[in-house]
């Protein structure tokens, strides 16, 4: 597989191209023109495009489908180098708002929901990235790559404000040293310039892996995957629970470094007559007792050939209720893209 020149931060690509100015005319045609061939590169000398595309491909990512949704959510597919695939999310988080005269007030907002890992090999009883099994890491320049596709996709210009969550394919975590290079790239001032504060990362819970990203310092937020209140529950789930249990995850989370501002969120994936009882919001509540949190309620969607089910509406609501009553901020996620399973950590394989 080549290299690509997403894989760079600036200062390593300067490394590699002299002048340094040329460096920085570089990153501009990628993260701010969108360049995805060198021809494009107009003030760039000749020889040196020449050079650097003997050794460098420029945008490693290809888009070969594309589904539409009612609600603006547009799940993306594409194929890297070796004729893998994987997904990426575009979501529609606030519309466009106008004022009487039909100005602009405020521009619609929008995440990238952005894969990490061909397959996975954490093996959730209820994901669908699991039933594939793993294939292999994504490299720096497959992550940033996807959102660079994206926004280009979507004419969305450079410096308008994106957020990023890293709750597609794979887990985060397990693949650090890339999604660390690839975080660092998106916070480049010449770049894309998306902060650490608008960056989440979702883990299923390595617990030992929460610290090194917290010993980082990448100023990113983080997600953690619960989903159970007890082992014995989370490990039917979450099989690694037995290596990295409630507990240890829960003392990694203390140790995180969090904006003073900010909460860590809690994912709580509810299944129907499994974890859906106020017996297990009341635990929950204990279990968060002392941590700056957000707990977001994400119903079990289910598909051909799962043993669980979606839980009823009335149960959703008064879980949600009693971790309100106890002092919880608590959300329920809308299920964006439904009507072509788009919603994060439903990315279905059936195009691969
Ligand atoms: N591996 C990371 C990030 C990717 S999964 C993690 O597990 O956190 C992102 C989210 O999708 C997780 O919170 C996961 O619980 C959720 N998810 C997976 N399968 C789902 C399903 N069938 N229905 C609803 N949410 C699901
Ligand atoms: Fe991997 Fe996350 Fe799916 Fe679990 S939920 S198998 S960690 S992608």
């Amino acid at each position: 597989m080549k290299q690509s020149l997403l894989d760079f931060t600036l200062k390593e690509l300067t490394n590699i191209v002299k002048p340094s100015f040329r460096a920085k005319q570089i990153y501009g045609w990628i993260y701010h023109q969108y360049a995805d061939n060198y021809e494009d590169m107009k003030n760039i000398p000749k020889n040196l495009k020449d050079e650097l595309s003997k050794k460098f491909l420029i945008n490693p990512m290809k888009i070969v489908n594309k589904e539409i949704s009612n609600d603006g959510t547009i799940k993306y597919l594409f194929e890297l180098q070796d004729g893998k695939t994987i997904e990426t999310v575009w979501l529609k988080m606030k519309d466009t708002q106008y004022d009487k005269n039909g100005e602009i007030i405020q521009e619609a907002k929008y995440t990238i929901c952005v894969s990490t890992q061909v397959g996975c090999k954490v093996g959730c009883a209820f994901c669908l990235t699991a039933k594939g099994g793993f294939t292999r890491d994504l490299t720096a320049g497959e992550i940033v790559g996807q959102v660079v596709a994206l926004k280009k996709d979507n004419n969305h210009k450079h410096n308008r404000m994106i957020n990023i969550v890293y709750m597609g394919m794979g887990e985060p975590l397990d693949n650090l040293e890339n999604l660390a290079k690839a975080i660092e790239i998106f916070k480049e001032d010449e770049g894309l310039c998306i902060s650490g504060k608008r960056q989440t990362v979702s883990t299923s819970g390595l617990s030992n892996k929460i610290d090194r990203l917290g010993e980082m310092d990448l100023g990113v937020h983080i997600a953690i995957s619960l989903h159970a209140v007890d082992d014995e529950l989370r490990s039917e789930l979450i099989p690694m629970n037995k290596a990295h249990n409630i507990n240890s995850i829960i003392e990694a989370v203390k140790r995180f470094p969090i904006d003073t501002r900010k909460r860590v969120m809690f994912e709580y994936l509810v299944i129907k007559g499994k974890n859906d009882d106020l017996g297990s919001a009341k635990k929950l509540v204990k279990l968060l007792h002392g941590i700056k949190a957000k707990v977001n309620l994400i119903y079990f969607n289910p598909y051909p050939g799962t043993n669980y089910d979606r839980p009823s509406k009335e149960d959703m609501i008064a879980f949600q209720e009693y971790l309100v009553k106890h002092g919880l901020l608590c959300t329920i996620r809308d299920s964006k893209g439904i009507d072509i399973s788009a919603a994060c950590g439903q990315l279905k394989e059936k195009n691969v």
